[in-house]
């Protein structure tokens, strides 16, 4: 397909435009190497690629980066984390959301340890058949690893090229339209460079909400710069607005002071993550709530935790009480002292409001 050039230029002056400034203003990141190691021979390690990849999915730079140092730490390359129980992984992951990752993580680092001898495949096909890998991370890996010709596309690289190209389809429809756009922009040699250039002058210049264009180096071929009007794209389909789920919790005391914890089942939201029992989280508020607690205490409501998922909000009520004298935990539940438990933040947020 066909472009129109932005501002009249050629196409294949951006990426030379784009990688002299990544040259000079590469962000230092953990796991990256930069520029001029590059060019000095130092070759990233697929492996910390693959892990960066997954930890930044829907997670910023800001949170990863002190937990990715942990992480490589625990597991410093993909045997070892192939070795490691499962449940060690998940909790560690506890706080960066989006738990699938963290179970994906395990399976894809065993299906490399087995599969492939411990080294991670070097094309998106290849990479795109491990589990966890999508088509983004696939290119990601393939372009910032082994230096494939791997268009990438994440959020600050669309917000770039829907300016840069002043693409008038909103999105998530105009997503094919982006990276089409983006491969007609990306060059043969220095792939992994272009594809960090791109993720670096979105993060630093063309800010979502104030792009800094007078200091953009591709401020020359931007067309929604020429317009005067670069906060208008990428334009977006009006948002619905999210349910609202109810549930309950219950926090179960013994005379130790340790709280009653169960694991969560394997599949589905904070799959295998702890959490305290509660009920189901539905639109209408569980009516008999307190006939799924899990003993016949003296319930009382302590207060509500609020979070919000991607595709919804919650209130949990949270509901404290002793431990009955002869309780006896079900299986899958244990006790546990309340600050040494491995939770997702929205536990956190329940055993606080228990605790308050
Ligand atoms: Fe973004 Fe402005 Fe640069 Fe265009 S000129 S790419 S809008 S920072």
């Amino acid at each position: 397909m066909a472009f129109d050039t932005p501002r009249g230029k050629n196409l294949n002056a951006i990426a030379p435009a784009l990688l002299a400034w990544y040259d000079k203003n590469a962000r230092d990141l953990p796991w990256r190497v930069g520029p001029k190691a590059r060019k000095a021979g130092a070759r990233p390690d697929p492996y910390a690629v693959w892990l960066s990849e997954i930890m930044l999915q829907q997670t910023t730079v800001a949170t990863v980066a002190p937990r990715y140092d942990e992480f490589l730490k625990r597991w410093p390359d993909v045997k070892a984390m192939a070795a490691a129980p499962l449940d060690e992984i998940t909790g560690q992951w506890a706080g960066l959301g989006y738990y699938a990752r963290a179970r994906n993580l395990h399976k894809c680092a065993q299906a490399v340890a087995v599969e492939h001898g411990g080294v991670f495949p070097d094309t998106e096909e290849a990479l795109r058949a491990l589990p966890g890998i999508g088509a983004y991370t696939a290119a990601a890996i393939a372009a910032i690893a082994f230096d494939r010709p791997a268009p990438v596309v994440d959020g600050n690289i669309e917000r770039v090229v829907a300016r840069l190209f002043a693409i008038e389809t909103p999105i998530p429809k105009a997503k094919p339209e982006i990276k089409e756009r983006t491969g007609s922009i990306w060059p043969k040699k220095r792939s992994g460079d272009f594809a960090q250039g791109l993720m670096d002058l979105g993060a630093m210049v063309c800010k979502p909400k104030a792009p800094l264009c007078d200091m953009c180096p591709l401020a020359g071929f931007c067309a929604a710069f020429a317009r005067g009007d670069a906060t208008a794209y990428p334009k977006r389909a009006a948002k619905k607005p999210k349910p609202q789920r109810r549930g309950a919790a219950f926090a179960l005391v013994n005379a130790k002071g340790e709280m009653l914890f169960e694991r969560r089942p394997e599949k589905g939201l904070l799959g295998g993550m702890l959490g305290l029992p509660g009920t189901a989280w539905t639109e209408e508020a569980p009516a008999d709530g307190l006939k799924q607690a899990p003993a016949n205490a003296n319930w009382k409501k302590t207060g509500e935790a609020q979070h919000t998922f991607t595709h919804f909000h919650l209130t949990l009520e949270i509901y404290a009480a002793r431990a009955p004298r002869g309780f006896r935990r079900g299986a899958g539940q244990q006790w546990l002292a309340p600050e040494e438990a491995q939770l997702p933040t929205v536990m956190k947020k329940a055993v606080k409001a228990a605790c308050d």
